[in-house]
């Protein structure tokens, strides 16, 4: 088999990706909603794959996997490694987790990131309003996650919040030292949701990056009795193109609250000094970041092997995206907790990819499927009228 093809169209928000074959087999990938304006850095790696046998995914991959980076340039090699491994699947009548090594589980658990409310105002009220909300969506979460800190409008809404100049523009601009009256707000936010989520629903906390080493000591003792799930990306994380190692390591070994980073970071290597220096108890990756399902099957099984747990991120990863983390997903080792589940903002999404279950997640679950590759497929007649002019070639 040969791939003919690799297309790329922004369907709402999301680069969905379309490889094409000499056989009639067509794969899909998705980008994050958020990266639009990659399209043509998917298209870039267009010379370097077709040709190329789709179903030996690893030697396609050594082709193109040097030439990505950290969020958000990751994802253009992460999304073409999901269609390829979509494709290898329906070549082989398997579901992609067969090809991963197989299911462990039946079941795979999710935590919300996907199911949001506006939120009013950043009281402590407000956020207890907005777990409450949470806390009773149809999906039945067990686990849920929260923005406070630097990940979200507190620098800039809360009243001398840090010693820093309040910065407003790209994602997570803040950082700095907090004040003791900052410090105490996050401190009764989290107290709050708390009171409302009890020890029925598990509460993670996305908090940064930005924050200061004696900050984050500070915080994690403060939060202790709270039993949080963990605290993520409190120095480095979304869109920081390192990981500081030794940082995290100063933190997480004063720390008995779990301290999570990843997200952002692409390949195993990357990993390397986070898992091997032990100097996070969680990590998070995207396979819509890492660079592709098996990237993350690997560093899963290489972090089960340091004691270290994952909770892979998804909030924006899409449909697609979606049936890619339920693969992996169901193949990873006992070291898995949930990951963040994707929803996409319009609703028209439900209605032009086929496949998935419906409802898709209850009781904080999603069955596994077992349909050859993701399982999904994009519905040409339902998708068309949802492409920009510039795409209307998409599924020719
Ligand atoms: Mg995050």
């Amino acid at each position: 088999m040969k791939i003919t093809d690799l297309k790329c169209a922004i369907i709402g928000n999301s680069p969905v990706i379309r490889i094409t074959t000499d056989e009639g087999i067509v794969g899909w990938g998705q980008v994050e909603s958020s990266k639009p304006y990659l399209k043509p850095h998917v298209l870039f790696y267009k010379s370097y794959i077709v040709g190329e046998d789709p179903t030996d995914v690893e030697r396609v991959m050594l082709r193109i996997r040097r030439l990505g980076g950290f969020k958000p340039w990751g994802s253009a090699v992460s999304a073409i490694e999901m269609a390829l491994w979509d494709i290898a699947g329906k070549a082989a009548g398997l579901p992609v987790y067969k090809l991963l090594g197989g299911k462990v589980r039946d079941h795979v658990r999710v935590y919300n990131g996907g199911v949001r409310f506006p939120m009013q105002g950043q009281t402590p009220q407000d956020y207890a309003e907005d777990v409450a909300k949470q806390k009773a969506a149809p999906e039945g979460f067990s686990l849920i996650k929260q923005g406070i800190g630097f990940h979200g409008p507190m620098p800039v809404h809360v009243a001398d919040f840090s010693y820093s100049t309040p910065l407003s523009g790209p994602p997570h601009p803040n950082r700095g030292l907090l004040t003791e009256r900052g410090l105490k707000h996050i401190v009764e936010c989290v107290e709050a949701m708390k009171a409302v989520l009890g020890d029925e629903v598990g509460l993670a906390l996305d908090c940064g990056p930005g924050w200061t080493v004696p900050d984050a000591i500070r915080f994690a003792k403060a939060v202790e009795h709270l039993n949080l799930m963990w605290l993520e990306d409190l120095i480095t994380g979304d869109y920081t193109p390192y990981t500081l190692a030794d940082v995290y390591r100063e933190v997480t070994r004063r720390s008995a609250t779990p301290i999570h980073t990843g997200e952002q970071i692409y390949l195993r290597q990357n990993f390397k000094d986070l898992i091997e220096r032990h100097a996070v108890h969680i990590i998070g990756p995207d396979p819509a970041d890492i660079g592709g399902m098996a990237e993350l099957k690997w560093v899963a099984e290489y972090a089960d092997l340091h004691g270290i747990l994952i909770a892979p991120h998804g909030i924006l990863d899409g449909l697609i995206g979606l049936a890619a983390l339920v693969q992996v997903c169901a193949t990873l080792p006992h070291n898995f907790i949930a990951f963040e589940y994707p929803r996409p903002k319009e609703e028209w999404w439900y209605q032009i990819v086929d496949g998935l279950p419906s409802p898709i997640v209850q009781n904080s679950l999603i069955k596994v499927w077992d349909r050859p590759g993701l399982g999904v497929e994009l519905n040409p007649d339902k998708a068309i009228p949802y492409l920009r002019d510039e795409d209307k070639d998409f599924f020719d």
